[in-house]
């Protein structure tokens, strides 16, 4: 009889790890896949340019009803697991108790809600997922009506970028004094605000959120300094934690995500967990690569077969079209390293690298991001570009015709 395998969660990580295993061995287990959302794996990554109108929600879906039926996966969409019984080794849903042989959690991450006053009103939203998407396209069908965005990172400002594009008035707050701090420096950030600007979307620094007001739902938010904003929409974009219940409940191992080893297994060997609600080695992933890796990684051992999770640096980019930002690696520059800039701002072009020991280690581009590939790879890979420095800041082409 063929092992049973019950994986928790239809998301990005689950969805990748699904494609290895049917491929590498699709007879190796019965498999189940439970997802709390009412439709199987999609590029979740891909909801911002839906939320602007680019792409059509059919579009980005990676697995559909043939894709399961084909591989004889049971699907249970619309169903949230409840509880891990270990003992039983049985997963709960409230209408139904699965057995498993093996278990995979795949939960993701839940997005972070400010406790304030007002927050469970209608109209107080989080973009996670194509129900979020669903509700602010309603909320932009009303003419000339306000949204505010509370956070300045990656999520808030490609759902400002989109809700103004379908004709919103935009406010974002952000509680920093530059946009996209994590992965941007100040000067960076500041490009990025003044083309934020002249889309026509208002920035807020600093702002301390005291409440979401309202009757019926949200009308406005109340910053602590006495100022309001008027919302007819309010998206919670302030950051994510590791969905972490089921496997708390369960008593399996949970600092911030729930701790896998090399190989994806949580302290329960029979349980995987991956995505971004496993923590490996201290660290939470927040970004579609490592949890790809992830995927990977616990195919291999559901398959009994020796691997590694060994993260790579990755990029980010934001998907705001006409905004080109790229940035990777350390790009604050800590001791011992060595800037280079390249600012134009007539030209709307800024270069930042960070160099030590003559080895790129972190970029952040806005403007002209074409060969961020290239810096990605450089920093990666760890070589000198003592050859190159002169020329680095001007791309590929340029530093490896004046380097040959
Ligand atoms: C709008 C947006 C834009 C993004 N842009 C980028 C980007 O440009 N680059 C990038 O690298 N990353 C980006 N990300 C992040 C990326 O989407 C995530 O890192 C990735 O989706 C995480 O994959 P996952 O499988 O861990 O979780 P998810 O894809 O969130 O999947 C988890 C699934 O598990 C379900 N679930 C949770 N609990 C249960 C339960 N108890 N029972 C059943 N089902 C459950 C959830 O409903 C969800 O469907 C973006 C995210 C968003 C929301």
């Amino acid at each position: 009889m063929r092992e049973r395998l019950v994986i928790v969660g239809s998301g990005m990580a689950s969805g990748r790890m699904l494609e290895h295993l049917c491929a590498a061995a699709p007879d190796a287990f019965d498999v189940t896949l439970f997802g709390a959302e009412p439709h199987g794996n999609y590029n979740r990554i891909m909801l911002s340019p839906v939320l602007a109108g680019e792409e059509k929600f059919g579009d980005i879906v990676t697995h559909d009803a043939d894709w399961y039926t084909k591989r004889k996966i049971a699907c249970r969409f619309g169903e949230t697991v409840t509880k891990i019984d270990r003992e039983r080794k049985v997963v709960l849903s409230r209408n139904s108790e699965t057995p498993y042989d093996k278990l995979v959690i795949a939960t993701g991450s839940v997005p972070f809600v400010l406790p304030i006053a007002g927050k469970d009103l209608p109209g107080v939203v989080a973009f996670r997922d194509h129900n979020d998407v669903q509700a602010m396209l309603a909320a932009a069908e009303k003419p000339d009506a306000n949204a505010v965005v509370i956070g300045g990172g990656l999520l808030g400002l490609e759902a400002a970028a989109a809700l103004k594009k379908r004709g919103m008035n935009v406010v974002v707050l952000h509680l920093m004094g530059h946009l996209m701090e994590l992965q941007l420096d100040p000067m960076a950030g500041g490009y990025l605000q003044q083309e934020l600007e002249q889309r026509g979307i208002k920035v807020h620094f600093r702002a301390q959120t005291k409440a979401i007001l309202g009757n019926e739902r949200a009308e406005a938010v109340l910053l602590d300094d006495g100022t309001l904003y008027p919302a007819d929409l309010v998206v919670m974009a302030a950051g994510i934690r590791p969905e972490v219940r089921i496997a708390r409940d369960a008593a399996l191992y949970v600092e911030r995500g729930i701790v896998v080893d090399d190989g994806m297994r949580t302290s329960d060997s029979d349980i995987l967990a991956l995505g971004e609600c496993a923590e490996h080695r201290d660290r939470c992933y927040g970004f579609v690569e490592p949890l790809y890796e992830m995927a990977s990684v616990a195919s291999q051992t559901l398959l009994g077969k020796e691997a590694r999770f060994q993260p790579a640096k990755t990029a980010t980019n934001l998907k705001v079209t006409g905004v080109h930002v790229f940035s990777a690696g350390d790009f604050t520059g800590a001791e011992n390293c060595e800037p280079i800039l390249l600012s134009d701002p007539s030209g709307g072009v800024y270069k930042k690298f960070i160099l030590r020991d003559d080895k790129l280690v972190g970029t952040v581009l806005f403007g002209d991001t074409a060969d961020g590939a290239w810096y990605l790879d450089l920093i990666r890979s760890g070589a000198s570009v003592a050859a190159i420095r002169d020329d680095l800041a001007f791309g590929r082409a340029l530093a490896m015709r004046e380097a040959a």
